[in-house]
């Protein structure tokens, strides 16, 4: 088995970079002395390997832009591997997602997707082998036993009543363990190292637990299962991965993996690790997103408040974006918060580049054009995306009626409002100056209904021939062709910067945010958006980024804010540099 890794190396040439090109971080600095030093035959291997329990989010996303895209800056290869050690809580509805995900921002595995499962039988061999050296037992310990034998970070442990059975009986158990003799948790396969050791997880780790559980990959042929500590480094040695790169909180276990790769003698790869991404707002722990699914605070694993790769994409989020992030947030090697403003911020940038403008009104107010002949209609030219003129231009309909946005018109306006006020004269984008002459209120509730607005026929496209100006320009729709629309509207997920500081007892869902969703079903988007299919990507000019939902059907359309056009990143960075 351990072959089929390096014949699929045979095609790699790794490439060392010019030695003048400074690392961008410390990860690809090691690299760069691995290359020269010739340490894996200058190969660069990584992998990737998910636990499919849940879907991936946008800190796998981190870890996934930093595994292959190391791997493709060196010309090496990368591995899409599934940790599927735990059958409990595994799904091939998982498995699926997450190659979706990752094919999705952008990475091509070609033939090399592995599973842990694909070598529970070496592992088992492996196993083996540690027993007949002596460095593996059965021990009979209940699971509460080991912990208080275990010790504590000040205490050393207490070596288990069967650290010392035979090798012998120690072979002859595991294969009955194997065989299915025994319940769950009766026994388990323990790494014989140390129990006074000062790192706890040497302190004889188990290795194979008994569970009787139906497996999605290989059935009920296995009852026993390695531990994740266990099959790790295993299968990076097998697949000949040259570079383990993971999170921090796998930092004690590095000794562990080093441990069973030299008590085995097999080929060694290295385990470096990186800060984990977290982002403010956010929870990035699949035990918390799949309670969030669970318990109904969200519509699903895709809903688009979700920091899932499915509820971003869902939100209309690129990959792009995504991978340009993940650039340049780097690579720490301390915890830290993250703001998420700078994750909304890449987007916009992607966005602003390449969405077409549209105009759409979210809450339609109407307006009626009194000196606009009835019947008449105009198409107007507009420019789908000033950032890039290849995108061309549309025809936009004009009529007497129309429909602005409920917010751009005050009876009585406030100082510093120049939008739409009784007497006062506005620009119609790519349209005309409108002067309001009348308002219609609801008798009962007072409520304004309608505008009466004159138009200025010398003003077509947008300026005034005697050079007067106005304040405002409003975005519009004619009432006649515009198509009906609903516009969800989104708010962070969670009230506080850090969802998980909460006090003793309260829950990660006390901080959630009760108006994250707001959904609109009265919006009017022009004419040009008929047939929009889910997952088209628009501007709506001056309201935001919208992003077409799986829900719309052929009679209505449904719009996701993926984000509001204000980017509260570049007044950060604004005020950090003044
Ligand atoms: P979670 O805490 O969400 O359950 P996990 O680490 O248990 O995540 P895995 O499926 O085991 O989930 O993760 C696969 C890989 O992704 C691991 O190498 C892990 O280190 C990495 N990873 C997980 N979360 C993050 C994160 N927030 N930032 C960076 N990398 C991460
Ligand atoms: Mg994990």
């Amino acid at each position: 088995m351990e072959n089929i890794a390096e014949r699929k190396n045979e095609r790699q040439t790794a490439k060392v970079p010019p030695p003048d090109s400074a690392p961008s971080d410390f990860i690809r600095a090691i690299i760069i002395e691995d290359l020269k030093t010739n340490k894996y035959g200058g190969r660069v291997h990584t992998r990737f390997p998910p636990e499919p329990n849940g879907y991936l989010h946008i800190g796998h996303a981190k870890s996934i832009c930093l595994n292959f895209g190391i791997a493709t800056e060196f010309g090496g290869l990368y591995n899409l591997r599934f940790d599927d050690t735990n059958p409990s809580k595994e799904d091939v509805e998982y498995v699926e997602s997450i190659q979706e995900d990752v094919r999705w921002l952008g990475f091509d595995w070609e033939d090399r997707l592995f599973y842990a499962s694909d070598y529970f039988e070496q592992l088992y061999e492996y196993a083996v082998q540690l027993i007949k050296k002596g460095k593996a037992y059965v021990c009979d310990l209940s699971t509460d036993e080991i912990r208080q034998y275990r010790g504590t970070l000040t205490q050393p442990g207490k070596d288990s009543p069967y650290r010392n059975r035979s090798v012998e009986e120690n072979l002859n158990l595991f294969e009955r363990m194997r065989a299915g003799e025994f319940p769950d948790g009766s026994r388990v396969l323990r790494a014989r190292i140390d129990m006074a050791s000062p790192n706890l997880n040497l302190r004889d780790p188990v290795m194979y637990r008994i569970l009787h559980a139906e497996h999605h990959r290989t059935g009920n042929k296995w009852c026993i299962y390695p531990t994740y500590d266990f099959a790790h480094g295993q299968c990076d040695s097998i697949e000949g991965i040259t570079h383990s790169i993971c999170t921090l909180e796998f930092e004690d276990h590095r000794p562990l993996y080093d441990w069973y790769l030299d008590a085995l003698n097999i080929y060694h790869p290295r385990q470096i690790e990186f800060a984990r991404l977290n982002l403010s707002y956010t929870v990035l722990s699949k035990r918390k997103l799949l309670r969030l699914v669970q318990e109904g605070h969200v519509t699903g694993w895709d809903d688009p408040r979700m920091p899932t790769l499915s509820g971003l994409r869902r939100r209309g989020y690129t990959p792009e974006a995504i991978q340009n992030f993940s650039e340049r947030i780097g690579v720490a090697k301390s915890n830290s918060i993250l703001d998420i403003a700078l994750l909304e911020h890449c987007l916009r940038e992607d966005l602003n580049r390449r969405a077409p403008r549209v105009m759409a009104v979210l809450r339609p107010l109407r307006v009626v054009i009194d000196n606009y002949p009835e019947g008449q209609v105009e198409e107007l030219e507009a420019i789908n995306n000033p950032e890039d003129v290849s995108m061309g231009t549309r025809q936009v309909p004009f009529s007497r009626v129309l429909y602005i946005e409920r917010e751009d018109f005050r009876e009585e306006p406030p100082p510093k409002y120049y939008r739409l006020a009784p007497g006062r004269e506005v620009r119609l984008r790519y349209a005309y100056f409108i002067r309001c002459v009348g308002v219609v209120k609801d008798k009962q509730t007072g409520e304004v209904v309608e505008l009466h607005c004159t138009y200025d026929p010398a003003t077509r496209g947008g300026d005034a021939p005697d050079g007067r100006k106005v304040k405002a320009t409003l975005h519009w729709v004619s009432a006649a062709h515009a198509l009906q629309a609903e516009a969800r509207l989104y708010d962070r997920l969670f009230l506080q910067a850090n969802p998980n500081d909460v006090p003793e007892g309260a829950d990660f869902k006390s901080t959630l945010n009760p108006n994250s969703l707001e959904t609109l079903t009265a919006c009017r988007v022009e004419p040009s958006l008929a047939g929009a299919a889910p997952g088209s990507r628009y501007q709506f000019e001056r309201q935001g980024y919208f992003c077409v939902d799986p829900d719309s059907s052929k009679g209505k359309l449904v719009f996701n804010r993926t984000v509001s056009l204000r980017d509260t990143w570049a007044k950060i960075e604004k005020a950090q540099t003044s």
